[in-house]
């Protein structure tokens, strides 16, 4: 879909008929504020951002674009990757965290049922007030919304274990296209009558529909927590490590990688006690039982130790634990203080492949002459090369562009993947059909005619214009 008609005041008022007027935002200072996201280097400007408080209104404006072509882009918090909320052919963002209500916590079945603009870290809280838990952690669960997790299929450090947020969704309300509403799944923990539609949405971007409400499986909180530190002065000791310990049929709850750059720059900026100079460090945790998770914390250390860990620290309290789990989260905003652009990327590998990941990285790096910090899901075999740059320079911007297409292909050679958690959307379409066969594809293209003929929700995300190979990295 090209640009759309700015919104004409006839459209604007309906709008506001809808959502009342001060849910709609037409001041340009503002809506330029819903043009990008946590995705550097890709911008658009909205028509209006439009706040609905009820699924009946997400209904009435979707009805209402749908009846005048106009492009709709859900949005939760805007922390994607990967320029997901991007409204690059104009139109409404519809922003969803008014409608942030937890509206059960069914003890009996073991569910939640929430609103998407709840936030992912307030839905921990409330769940483990009653001794439940909900697994899904991203690192910005903070700030992220269900309804963005759900639509990116987020990951988290807690993926190892306890899987992707995909693996918690039991049943959604979604509104269509075309303004209809339906419900997918349900609390019935066994239920297959018909195509698994609640999947189907998982990790769609809010290209096929927007989701209203959702029904997320919940699980006893775990009874204790241990977090243990193993420090490298070689990569290829800890990638054995974290093979060893899989291999050694324990699944950590967490099993976190970062390279000597993070390590320094997590250090320098939240002194928790990292070590200097450091290859890698490996960040572990075990939960469950009490008797359980000491055995596996201790039997992980050993394996750490006897595969090159010059050190092993297992934290001796949980407020120690929670400093070190910190440490990792703070692996983003403590890197974005080196330069003004931080490009975070998303390439995985099977697990397998980690060390050999981690060099084709370096390599990369090296040979464009651009910094590159590397962190990640170890256990998941998702890393995050992370890019320190300037995207006012656009000489040196081509040179990151070139890496991370290097960077993207060693993945997919290595028999992994462009993106593990956080989408394809704009920064990545390019990139699809290096992962996805074109008959795979034109099943993808196929769901998305069905679901949306007109290309109204989301227009631009996932599936490249035709002819376009790479991305383009946009000026500042
Ligand atoms: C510091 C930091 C750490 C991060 N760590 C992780 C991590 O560990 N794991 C991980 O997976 N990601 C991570 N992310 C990426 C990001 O937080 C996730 O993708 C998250 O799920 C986005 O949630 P959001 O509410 O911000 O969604 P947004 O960014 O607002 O939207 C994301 C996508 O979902 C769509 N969408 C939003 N709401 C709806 C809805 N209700 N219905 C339909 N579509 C909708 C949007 O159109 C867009 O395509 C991190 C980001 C940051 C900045």
């Amino acid at each position: 879909m090209s640009k759309s008609a700015p919104l004409d005041e006839r459209i604007l008022e309906e709008l506001r008929q809808i959502v009342g007027p001060d849910g709609v935002v037409i001041d340009p200072a503002e809506r330029a504020v819903y043009g990008y996201d946590a995705t550097p280097g890709h911008r658009g400007r909205p028509d209006a951002v439009v706040f609905p408080t009820s699924t009946e209104q997400v209904r009435e404006v979707v009805a209402l674009a749908a009846r005048e072509r106009v492009p709709v882009i859900p949005r939760g918090s805007g922390t994607n990757l990967s320029g997901g909320t991007v409204p690059v052919s104009g139109g409404i963002v519809l922003a969803l965290t008014r409608m942030n209500r937890i509206l059960e916590i069914d003890e009996a079945n073991l569910t939640a049922t929430v609103e998407p603009g709840v936030i992912t870290s307030q839905l921990h809280r409330a769940v483990e007030q009653r001794g439940l838990f909900y697994p899904p952690d991203p690192g910005s669960q903070a700030i992220s919304t269900i309804g963005g997790n759900l639509a990116e299929n987020a990951g988290g450090l807690r993926g190892l274990k306890y899987g992707v947020t995909g693996d918690y969704v039991m049943g959604l309300q979604v509104v269509l296209a075309s303004g209809q509403l339906i419900e997918t799944g349900g609390k019935n923990v066994k239920d297959v009558a018909g195509y698994d539609l609640t999947r189907l949405f998982v990790g769609s971007e809010g290209t096929l529909g927007v989701i209203t409400r959702a029904t997320l499986k919940l699980l006893p909180l775990p009874e204790h927590r241990r977090v243990a530190l193993a420090i490298f002065s070689q990569l290829e000791a800890a990638a054995r490590a974290v093979s060893a310990i899989i291999a050694a049929h324990i699944i950590p709850a967490t099993l976190e990688f970062l390279d000597r750059g993070t390590v320094e720059a997590v250090e320098d900026y939240a002194h928790v006690g990292l070590p200097a100079g450091a290859e890698a460090v490996l960040l572990l945790a075990q939960d469950g039982p009490r008797e359980a998770v000491d055995r596996e914390i201790e039997r992980m250390a050993e394996i750490c130790r006897r595969e090159g860990a010059g050190e092993v620290h297992v934290a001796a309290s949980d407020a120690e634990g929670d400093r070190l789990m910190a440490a990792r989260r703070y692996a983003l905003s403590a890197l974005a203080r080196r330069r003004p652009t931080t490009i975070l990327e998303d390439a995985t590998v099977p697990r397998s492949r980690l060390a050999e990941m981690v060099r084709a990285i370096q390599a990369a790096a090296e040979r464009h002459r651009v910094e590159v910090c590397t962190f990640g899901h170890a256990g998941d075999g998702n890393l995050h090369p992370t890019c320190l740059t300037d995207e006012r320079d656009r000489e040196e911007m081509a040179r990151v562009e070139a890496a991370f297409e290097e960077i993207f292909e060693a993945a997919v050679r290595l028999g992994g993947t462009i993106t593990g958690e956080h989408g394809v959307g704009l920064a990545k379409r390019e990139y699809l059909p290096w992962r996805l066969s074109p008959a795979t594809l034109d099943v993808m293209r196929a769901v998305k005619q069905a679901l949306d003929p007109q290309g109204i929700l989301n227009p631009g995300k996932i599936f490249a214009e035709q002819g376009r190979r790479r991305r383009v990295v946009h000026a500042a």
